[in-house]
């Protein structure tokens, strides 16, 4: 067996967020509000995954994460994978998905855009930009602007 496998059946009922980068771990950390928490929560970093590459990895028994905290997680990593876990087994197993549009969530980043006049909802296109590592790109639905979802500020 391997370790990974046994870190995701130390839960009984839960989630597990695995190959998050590790430098990205604090934020999502952050993101969730994971400080609040008041269920037991295990966070490790610097792990090696099978490929040698450093990752982050959050357990939160007892809790689980709702699809707007899904969403944001997919803007800062867009390869995440969520494992859920029911009674000791992983009944869910995927990578967390960026959708392909993103309304509210983040603010554009052009002062001029009109998002940013009026009290509006924001509206980005999203893609994916695999150099060096998976990176969500947005593009404003206004304005046009393209930011790095892990530039972005969040709402
Ligand atoms: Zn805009």
């Amino acid at each position: 067996m391997n370790k990974d496998k046994m870190l995701v059946e130390a839960i009984r009922d839960g989630i597990v967020l695995d190959h998050i980068p590790a430098e990205k771990l604090f934020q999502i950390v952050a993101l969730l509000h994971l400080d609040e928490l008041s269920t037991p929560v295990t966070i490790g970093n610097n792990l090696l995954s099978a490929r040698q590459e450093r990752k982050g990895i959050i357990k939160m028994a007892g809790h689980f994460v709702s699809a707007e905290e899904i969403d944001k997680i997919a803007l800062l990593a867009p390869n995440v994978h969520l494992n859920v876990i029911r009674d000791y087994q992983v009944v869910e197993k995927r990578k967390v998905s960026l959708p392909s549009e993103i309304h509210g969530l983040v603010r554009c980043s052009n002062p001029k855009c009109i998002t940013n006049a009026e009290p509006m909802q924001t509206f980005f296109h999203t893609s994916i930009e695999e150099t060096k590592g998976a990176k969500a790109v947005l593009e404003c639905h206004y304005c046009g602007r393209k930011t790095r979802a892990e530039e972005a500020e969040l709402l």
